[in-house]
């Protein structure tokens, strides 16, 4: 099966020119120059019209939880439909966590998450795994992953002390293990043992709406984390950290310093941390403001951290955007914090909506095109070890998102959207440029405003060490 994908212009994360994708099965099998198609009697199986439209890379979510277990209840999307509705947004891979919590074995835990996903995702994905437990035995099972399970991250939390917190010798002894296989340590980096007296004293003074999440959350706790993360991943033999969902100005300060030093330290952030604030969504009136309630927190807008951040964005201080997709519907979810705004469950719902909101970045002029590409897909690809994602290039998978710059997207549930909540944090928005067409390694999943894929599509994909440092 051949699939030519012609007359658009194909967008790289270095540049674009005029062409067309060549596709043999599941592969790129070469860029031609418009017209050679023609001249080498090359007759596809398939054609894909891109005529004033932009043929990019699929987009790369590095960051999902579907079906997370959290706050006694679980993520609203499933594996099947949250990758439905990342195909929808122009997605072509996430890489979801696996988690092991304290006294958990690692391998039981990852066979239960492959569990949830084998069969079910509709576009291809790997795993982080999640250590919660820092012990030998969890130890040794990294290492194990490295070799041989196609995990090469592993995510530590500075944060939720009884949950997933470490303390700072269970990091370093992390860190540690990581630096010897040549693998990546991603922070969560909140100071979570001062954050968790300072809601209870919030609470003790009957501070109980949702907004009081953030101020119990303050930039202090994000950036004082941040830093003591660097510190100790400079001490375990410059590991490479990955500081995730990055919402302070003053934490991207101390990662920016990091790297003048030069040091391996990454940070992501997430589009809720472009876009939304303490004051316009967290601080509406009653318990509307739960629908934002996600750690780390939306920050003040006149603090200047959205455009901190996306000056972070150009400066590749922020190499990449994930969503840190984590949904939960406002009724029976959410709701269970009524009254008290630390039994809201932790999550915001983006995975459908990241390649319109930063394209709107482009629009705007906080981006160019080729960032745009760079960010959500080339090194999230090259960051975590896709080594056949990412890029347009022969030998790559077929993973490709024709984007129409003349195209118009509505954002939420009256536009039914098609991830598995009863909100979206993006009620109302409106942005340039729609998703026109997805293929995830040579097939057709989203075309014609209709999703076409099938469950059981995506395939586990076995990472490598990741190739940004090379
Ligand atoms: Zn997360």
């Amino acid at each position: 099966m051949t699939v030519l994908v012609q007359n658009g212009t194909i967008l790289s994360a270095t540049g674009r020119r005029a062409g067309d994708v060549l596709i043999d099965g599941e592969s790129i099998a070469a860029i031609l120059a418009p017209g050679q198609a023609d001249a080498l009697g090359i007759a596809p199986d398939q054609k894909v019209d891109a005529t004033d439209k932009y043929v990019l890379p699929g987009g790369i979510d590095v960051h999902t939880h579907m079906q997370l277990p959290f706050g006694g209840t679980e993520a609203s999307d499933t594996f099947e439909t949250g990758t439905i509705a990342a195909a929808w947004g122009g997605v072509t891979t996430i890489v979801d966590f696996a988690v092991q919590s304290a006294g958990q074995n690692v391998h039981e835990c990852l066979a239960e998450w492959h569990e949830k996903a084998d069969g079910n995702c509709a576009i291809d994905y790997g795993f982080h795994q999640i250590i919660g437990g820092v012990d030998e035995e969890s130890l040794k099972a990294m290492t194990y992953l490295v070799d041989n399970e196609g995990i090469t991250s592993f995510k530590l939390f500075m944060a939720y002390p009884g949950v997933f917190y470490s303390d700072d010798g269970q990091i370093l002894r992390a860190m540690q293990n990581a630096s010897e296989t040549g693998s990546m340590i991603m922070m969560h980096a909140e100071n979570g043992i001062a954050i968790d007296v300072l809601v209870a004293q919030a609470l003790a003074r009957g501070e109980t709406d949702p907004k009081h999440h953030s101020f119990t959350r303050p930039a202090e706790m994000e950036s004082e984390a941040t830093h003591r993360a660097i510190q100790l991943s400079k001490i375990a033999g410059n590991v490479p950290l990955y500081i995730v969902h990055m919402s302070a100005a003053q934490a991207l300060k101390e990662v920016a310093a990091a790297q003048h030093e030069g040091l391996n330290v990454f940070a992501e952030t997430c589009p809720q941390y472009l876009y939304l604030s303490l004051e316009e969504h967290l601080s509406q009136p009653g318990f509307e403001g739960a629908k934002w309630v996600c750690s780390t927190p939306l920050r003040s807008h006149h603090e200047g951290h959205q455009r901190d951040l996306w000056k972070g964005l150009r400066m590749n201080e922020l190499a990449v955007v994930s969503t840190d997709h984590c949904p939960f519907c406002m009724k029976e979810q959410k709701e269970l914090g009524v009254g008290d705004f630390s039994k809201i469950p932790n999550g915001i719902g983006g995975v459908e909506h990241r390649m319109e909101l930063l394209y709107q970045g482009v629009v705007t002029g906080e981006l160019t095109l080729e960032r745009w590409v760079e960010t959500c897909s080339t090194t999230p690809a090259r960051m975590f070890g896709l080594d056949k994602k990412g890029v347009i290039e022969p030998g790559a998978d077929a993973d490709i998102l024709v984007w129409d710059p003349n195209g118009h997207t509505k954002i939420g549930i009256d536009d039914k959207h098609h991830m598995n909540m009863d909100h979206s944090a993006y009620e109302g928005f409106e942005v340039d440029g729609k998703v026109d067409t997805v293929l995830s390694r040579g097939t057709v999943v989203v075309e014609n405003d209709e999703f076409i894929g099938r469950p059981g599509h995506g395939r586990y994909v076995k990472r490598g060490l990741s190739t940004y440092l090379n």
